[in-house]
């Protein structure tokens, strides 16, 4: 990151998914060389690296190809290259083309580039995709959100974990039932606990707490998603000693290391953003 730009911002959630196309073509009825092929009338040099339009680290290629283009009675390629920025994830497609049949010739170029969008991930606004997969690099975010999108953000993780409705039902203050889980007619309670401190645990109060408000709430299934490091002993005990005694029928402690090995298991990190543009692009050439 580029210190001292305000885009750069020291834990900002930084957005690549959405992009704008700028596109040059050159369609003379006449080609310019119809006895050797297809000359160019424009440069169809796609460069080996560039600067990336937002941080200005070198960008390389990482993935390129070239087409062979089936034209009735004629012959063409098309070739591509993508740039992505190591430093910011900053992308750009580039694609030439150049076909020609008799005297009818087509050449140009398309560029597909990334545009920033920054979020303040304490922004009740970021929309929850994002944040996940940002979080999928950049885990020390999760301390900065706010606890509603933390209950967002658990609520999209379980429910495309479990592949089940997730329902947010809490209202700031109602004494611990944030999310309601309905995974084969069995609703379980969820409470969610966003911890600003990484190192903290989970204490024997807070299993007290969410075990009243289940019970209270005529459930019989109860867990906890936190952003502490760990649940302490006597906590762990609690949980326990209250699915054995049959008070619940199951008790899970999730702490913030198994929250984000659901999150990884959901979104995967390499999914970068200009795929899927590439692989629709890529099955609009197969056509
Ligand atoms: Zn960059």
């Amino acid at each position: 990151m580029v210190d001292g730009d305000p885009i750069f911002k020291s834990g900002s959630v930084l957005d690549y998914s959405d992009y704008i196309d700028q596109e040059e073509s050159e369609t003379p009825f006449t080609n310019p060389n119809p006895e050797g092929g297809a000359g160019n009338v424009m440069d169809l040099t796609i460069p080996l690296s560039l600067k990336c339009k937002y941080c200005g680290a070198t960008t390389k290629s990482i993935d390129n190809g070239e087409i062979d283009l089936h034209v009735h009675l004629g012959a063409g390629y098309r070739k591509f290259k993508v740039f992505s920025c190591d430093i910011c994830g900053w992308w750009e497609i580039h694609l030439a083309h150049n076909w020609y049949r008799g005297y009818e010739y087509e050449c140009g170029r398309i560029t597909h580039t990334a545009i920033l969008r920054r979020f303040d991930p304490c922004d009740l606004s970021l929309p929850v995709d994002i944040l996940s997969h940002h979080l999928t690099k950049h885990q020390e975010t999760i301390y900065h959100i706010a606890p509603r999108k933390m209950e967002e953000l658990v609520q999209s993780v379980l429910s495309d974990f479990f592949d089940c409705e997730v329902s947010l039902v809490g209202k700031s203050g109602d004494g611990g039932v944030d999310l309601l889980l309905l995974h084969s007619d069995k609703p379980t309670v969820i409470q969610v606990k966003r911890r600003q401190n990484p190192n903290s645990k989970e204490r024997v109060h807070l299993i007290r707490e969410v075990l009243g408000a289940t019970l209270l709430s005529g459930y019989r299934r109860a867990c906890i998603v936190s952003t502490a490091y760990e649940y302490t002993e006597p906590a762990k005990k609690t949980a326990n000693s209250a699915v054995e005694s049959g008070l619940l029928s199951s008790f899970e402690l999730i702490d913030a290391e198994a929250f984000f090995r659901m999150l990884n298991c959901i979104v995967p990190a390499s999914t970068e953003n200009w795929h899927p543009l590439l692989e629709n692009l890529k099955k609009k050439w197969g056509e």
